[in-house]
């Protein structure tokens, strides 16, 4: 049965989301899993001037490849909608005007050329300039605080621009309680007025956020802790509306690797990471970014390592599957302090997941690798290859590295290997070990590892002596699978062709 909890993810589309937004993302979708509750996407488009085309796109792309759905949002179950704040304009009109009715809001038609010159005022006599209580009603700002109805009525008849401005109340110890960083107390007289409605007819983020929040019966706000230091207005207003306030937690940072600053694009850049989930074309430069779906990463080994950035289930597990998340995860388990993000745990979680596919699912993603490069070998014979290889890799791109000389002769030889291990009389010993390869009918792994062994032992040489230049001939270096097993996938003909090859080559 579906529960009372319904958590909102609410990006605003300026651009691609990074990781620290898909990690608030996950949160919410775990929140509401495991509650039996509701994950609301909210799309917040109310600045214009931030607005980019293509943007809402990439936030349900992003979310879908991460397999976290949401169940309510723009196009889907919109019974709380709309849930683009661009489509809700009227609604928050409406409810700025009811502030103002009730006093807790009020007009001001200051320009900024008058609010640069109060600012300016102040900070000449060592001050800073809140616009709030302070000075609101002294007689300087132009607000409906001051002016009488006619004159707001006159000003407005006349165009004049103007805001409404949140009346913050004087003289009041706020105390507010946050799911993950407990009591937090603020002195009111310390906030300012702060915009909620601008002269464009447009709301500011604060109104827009807890209209909708409130509209749309969010029971717990899970966000970013760059939006705590708005929660007292937000408290604020749930009072002056008359509503119950729903719950707040404000995740930790994540920071760049080096564990101090907000990760950022950059760092990405520099030390060549993706922070973005989704490769993103930025419409207007042209530039691209990169993301971890087209670097290669499973998406759930992304969402596992992204789980870990603020969340720890109190044991030494790391590897969880979605569902294990979602029974696993409190918020009360959620730090408060930054999160070091880590390119190489990153890898990690990578290479955990490749172990836990199966092999007909990574030999699907290496086909197309492998025709591209013009071979065409059988579903068995790559299944094969990549049960022998998966071990050692991190990303499927990683599969042509490890296993090249499974499908094709070396193209050279490592010369450092080489040196070492193709000596005097090698080429003599190779030309006998194809005599003998050629009288062996059966070449299954097991029965060329018996008979070559047998053969060097009867000829009373050492192992290395053969074992170093025969793989040297298959490989090309000394890497690899066990050696029998290379044979027997390659076969008689291509085992003795490659010694052939390297008796003249080397
Ligand atoms: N639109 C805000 C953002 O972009 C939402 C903040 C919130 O969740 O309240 O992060």
């Amino acid at each position: 049965m579906e529960s009372n909890v319904r958590v909102r993810f609410a990006p605003s589309p300026t651009g691609p989301l990074h990781i620290g937004g898909v990690r608030t993302a996950l949160y919410n979708y775990l929140f509401a899993k495991k509650h039996n509750g509701t994950f609301v996407l909210r799309i917040e488009d109310t600045d214009q001037t931030r607005y980019v085309a293509n943007a809402e796109q990439y936030i349900i792309d992003a979310l879908a490849w991460c397999n976290i759905p949401f169940d309510e949002g723009p196009g889907r179950n919109e019974k709380l909608g709309p849930y683009r704040q661009s489509e809700r304009k009227e609604i928050y009109k409406k409810h700025a005007t009811l502030l103002v009715e009730t006093g807790w809001a009020y007009y001001a038609f200051d320009t900024s050329k008058q609010l640069d010159a109060e600012r300016k005022g102040h900070e000449a006599k060592g001050k800073n300039f809140i616009y709030n209580w302070h000075n609101r009603e002294k007689g300087r700002l132009v607000n409906s605080l001051v002016l009488s109805d006619e004159e707001v009525e006159t000003k407005m008849k006349a165009g004049e621009n103007y805001v409404i401005r949140f009346k913050t109340p004087q003289d009041e110890i706020l105390r507010m309680e946050d799911e993950i960083r407990g009591n937090i107390t603020i002195d009111t007289n310390t906030l300012d007025d702060k915009i909620l409605f601008k002269g464009d007819g447009m709301p500011t983020y604060h109104l827009a956020n807890i209209v909708d929040d409130h509209l749309m019966e969010i029971s717990h706000v899970i966000r970013g802790e760059e939006w705590l230091p708005s929660m007292p207005l937000h408290i604020l207003l749930y009072k002056a509306f008359g509503w119950d306030a729903p719950k707040f937690a404000h995740l930790p940072l994540i920071l760049k690797p080096i564990g101090k600053g907000k990760l950022s694009k950059r760092d990405g850049d520099k030390l060549g990471f993706p922070v973005f989930p989704l490769a993103y074309k930025n419409e207007i430069s042209g530039d691209l970014s990169r993301g971890y779906k087209e670097e290669g990463y499973f998406a759930d080994g992304f969402i596992n390592m992204l789980a870990f950035l603020g969340w720890n289930p109190g044991n030494e597990q790391e590897l969880f599957s979605l569902e294990e998340l979602t029974n696993s995860f409190e918020l009360k388990r959620v730090s408060k302090s930054g999160a070091k993000f880590s390119p190489e745990k990153a890898s990690w979680f990578n290479q955990q997941y490749m172990q836990t596919k199966e092999n007909s699912e990574l030999t699907d993603l290496f086909i197309p690798i492998l025709e591209e490069k013009g071979i065409y070998q059988t579903n068995d014979f790559i299944l094969k290859v990549v049960s022998s290889i998966k071990e050692r890799a991190i990303f499927i791109k990683d599969f042509w590295e490890l296993s090249s000389f499974f499908f094709e002769n070396p193209q050279e030889y490592d010369a450092k290997a080489s040196k070492k291990n193709w000596k005097e009389g090698t080429p003599e010993l190779m030309n006998d070990l194809i005599g003998l390869l050629e009288t062996i009918q059966n070449f299954s792994s097991e029965n060329t590892e018996k008979e070559i062994k047998k053969w060097i032992t009867d000829k009373e040489i050492g192992f290395g002596k053969v074992m170093q230049p025969l793989r040297l001939s298959l490989v090309g270096a000394l890497k690899g699978p066990h050696l029998f097993d290379i044979i027997e996938m390659i076969g008689k003909e291509a085992t003795i062709k490659r010694l052939e090859n390297a008796i003249t080559k080397l």
